[in-house]
């Protein structure tokens, strides 16, 4: 009936959000890397990784910590790097060169930020395209433009995955993304352009940022800045994926949106923690299983990812 919307969506618009559960999602995502490994090690091949540490940052070493435990469990072989702060950018690029040759390491990840002096960008592009597994590299980020086969940016795949994981529709949607980085932002734009939504991207500058978030049915916020998008900015049903990492000052980890007003509105919302942080790591061993068994000419039966429907 014109102008009445059905019964089930005033129902859905006044229940509180279903809630895009990120932990539990990459449990899922873990154990299917873990059987993809399984199959590798079966075929000869275990999946490496290389983690290259550089200095004393303490959030990067619990990173890295994580990211190495992660692996472990996944049943590969993991070597970390810890270099000193004092490392220069000469000795640093002949470490991943090392790496590069190394047939043995599959996956090569060089946490950032580096210390001040070192040129992260140099080192990144140093890093062998098909051993990116961040996806940070041009070639991977030029395949990411062309639409190709590359490896694709963990926690813009981590975001891909969810969305898909709880069946949100994204073809011919209304996508908005908030913030335009390398490592988040226009990752996950191409990546929803990809898939037929139909995407905007708003940045520091934009204006009535509010009212370019309410037309938003997914709205992607990766800014830093705690509670940015308030409940109003929502579009009533729309699936919130909420990057942002910000401590406060009791210490509690907070994303970007208010979540309590915007999951009275929202049809989806990722808490944080719990949403799309798990999915990084998630992503990290299943670009890592596939490096792997592409560098072996295998393919894997089931890669950690979900056969689309609309692909
Ligand atoms: P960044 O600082 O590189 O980029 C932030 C972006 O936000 C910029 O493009 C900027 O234009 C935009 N921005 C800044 N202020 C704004 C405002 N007032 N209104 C609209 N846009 C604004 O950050 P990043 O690396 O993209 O990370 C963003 C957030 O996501 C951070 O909190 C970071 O900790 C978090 N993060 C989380 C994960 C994860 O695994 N969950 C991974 C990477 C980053």
């Amino acid at each position: 009936m014109p102008g009445l919307a059905p019964r089930g969506i005033l129902v859905r618009l006044m229940s509180p959000a279903r809630i895009l559960d990120g932990k539990a999602t990459a449990q899922v995502v873990r154990a299917s890397v873990k059987r993809s490994a399984e199959q590798l090690i079966a075929r000869g091949v275990r999946p490496g990784l290389a983690v290259v540490l550089v200095g004393e940052d303490p959030a990067s070493h619990v990173y890295v910590r994580n990211k190495d435990r992660a692996a472990q469990e996944a049943g590969f072989e993991v070597r970390t790097l810890r270099l000193d702060a004092s490392t220069g950018q000469a000795e640093l690029l002949a470490r991943v060169g090392e790496l590069n040759r190394d047939e043995s390491v599959h996956g090569i990840l060089v946490q950032l930020p580096l210390p001040r002096g070192l040129d992260a960008d140099a080192v990144v592009r140093a890093i062998d395209p098909a051993k990116d597994v961040d996806g940070l590299t041009p070639a991977n980020v030029a395949a990411l433009v062309a639409g190709s086969e590359g490896l694709v940016p963990c926690t813009p795949a981590g975001c891909l995955e969810l969305l898909d994981r709880y069946e949100v529709a994204l073809e011919g949607a209304r996508a908005v993304v908030v913030g335009r980085s390398m490592l988040v932002g226009k990752p996950v734009a191409l990546l929803l352009l990809a898939r037929n939504a139909t995407v905007t991207i708003a940045h520091s500058r934009t204006r009535d940022l509010a009212g370019v978030c309410r037309t938003a049915d997914v709205l992607v916020v990766a800014v830093g800045r705690p509670q940015l998008v308030r409940g109003d900015w929502i579009r009533p049903g729309a699936a919130v994926l909420d990057v942002g990492i910000n401590r406060a000052d009791d210490g509690k980890l907070a994303g970007d949106v208010a979540f309590e007003e915007a999951r009275e509105r929202a049809g989806w919302i990722t808490p944080v923690p719990g949403g799309v942080g798990p999915m990084t790591i998630a992503m990290l061993l299943a670009n890592t299983a596939k490096a792997a068994a592409r560098a072996r000419g295998i393919e894997l039966v089931d890669d950690g990812r979900v056969v689309r429907s609309d692909a």
